[in-house]
């Protein structure tokens, strides 16, 4: 079995970070990432908001630019999936594909993932029109028309941030009555660029390979009328859930399963950290992931120096 002081599970921004704190404290550490590094950054086309990039930054190369920072240090990797974690009285074994891994502690950094709704054409223009994230993306549709699926309050709050971007936004939702708050469904209803369609369905998102997103067709469930709404991009606000199903399951959550952490990131199992999307916050960025992931190694760094006094 491979021994370790620390594992860090998940190659995105945090994890990435995470690692690199860990491995110039000179603890043995490995990395664990089931796909390429990068994470979510690598479904972003630009980022425009992370320091240093004033010209922006190709989501590709900014993880590259991570990636060959840690290339200067020995980091073993691990490239499958972690399926679980068990509690022993020394440490923790990780199970990760066919082999099982154990450390003293463990940062997890695995990330979360915007819900999809489901829509036939949604995974092709995903990155070419669809977008789960307006602050990220909301500037590329400045001056043009988009869609907002979803009725709680991230899809009415986006709409609001979105409807100083864009020219028109249609803000489309399955039910009659929004679940979010009525401030924000106030503010929706009276802002002049946002036109709500109620108890009404996304049948597909429809596009051009080249151009990205052209239209929605759409099916009102209550008279069964169709109907198609030529739109340049669409935003998907159905909920955003954590990566976490493989955890221990005494491991404190929050109702939407996002990982309870205190500002060092610690969680209420010894030993275990938790860093960037996959743990309960307000702001999930890649500048959020970074500090996250930094401060969980710092924790980390001062837990396993504290079993060794
Ligand atoms: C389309 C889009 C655009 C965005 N644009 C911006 C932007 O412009 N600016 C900005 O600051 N932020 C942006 N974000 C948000 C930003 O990408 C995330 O906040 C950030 O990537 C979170 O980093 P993370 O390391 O916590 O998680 P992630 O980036 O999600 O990385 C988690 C990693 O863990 C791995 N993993 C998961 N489960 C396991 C497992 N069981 N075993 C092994 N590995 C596992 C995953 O493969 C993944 O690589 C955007 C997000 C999206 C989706």
């Amino acid at each position: 079995m491979n021994t370790y002081d620390a594992v860090v599970i998940g190659g995105g921004p945090a994890g990435l970070t995470a690692a690199l704190y860990l491995v110039r404290s000179g603890v043995r550490v490995a990395l664990v990432e089931k796909l390429s590094p990068g994470g979510q950054v690598l479904m972003t086309e630009e980022i425009e908001n992370y320091p240093g990039f004033p010209k922006a930054v190709k989501g590709y190369e900014l993880v590259d630019k991570f990636v060959e920072h840690l290339a200067a240090y020995e980091l073993p990797r691990h490239s499958d999936e972690v399926r679980s974690i068990t509690r022993r009285d020394d440490g923790y074994d990780i199970v990760v594909g066919e082999e099982t891994l154990f450390a003293k502690a463990v940062v997890l950094c695995t990330g979360a993932r915007y819900k999809r709704v489901g829509t036939p054409g949604e995974d092709l223009y995903t990155g070419r029109g669809v977008s789960y994230c307006a602050l990220c993306d909301g500037n590329f549709f400045r001056g043009k028309t988009v869609a907002v699926i979803g009725g709680g309050n991230s899809a009415l709050e986006e709409s609001l941030y979105l409807a100083r971007l864009v020219d028109k936004l249609h803000l489309i939702h399955r039910r009659d009555e929004f679940r979010g708050c009525k401030c924000y469904q106030d503010k929706c209803e009276t802002n002049p660029k946002i036109s709500i369609i109620r108890s009404t369905v996304v049948d597909e998102i429809k596009g051009d390979p080249f151009k990205g997103v052209t239209s929605v067709a759409l099916t009102n469930v209550k008279t069964g009328a169709k109907s198609e709404l030529p739109v340049d991009g669409v935003f998907v606000f159905v909920g955003f859930e954590p990566v976490a199903g493989f955890v221990p399951a005494d491991l404190e959550r929050d109702k939407a399963g996002f990982v309870i952490t205190d500002c060092e990131m610690r969680t209420n199992l010894p030993g275990i950290f938790a860093a960037g999307d996959v743990r309960s916050k307000n702001c999930r960025q890649v500048a959020t992931a970074v500090g996250d992931g930094a401060t969980a190694a710092t924790a980390a760094y001062a837990y396993l120096e504290h079993l060794n006094a």
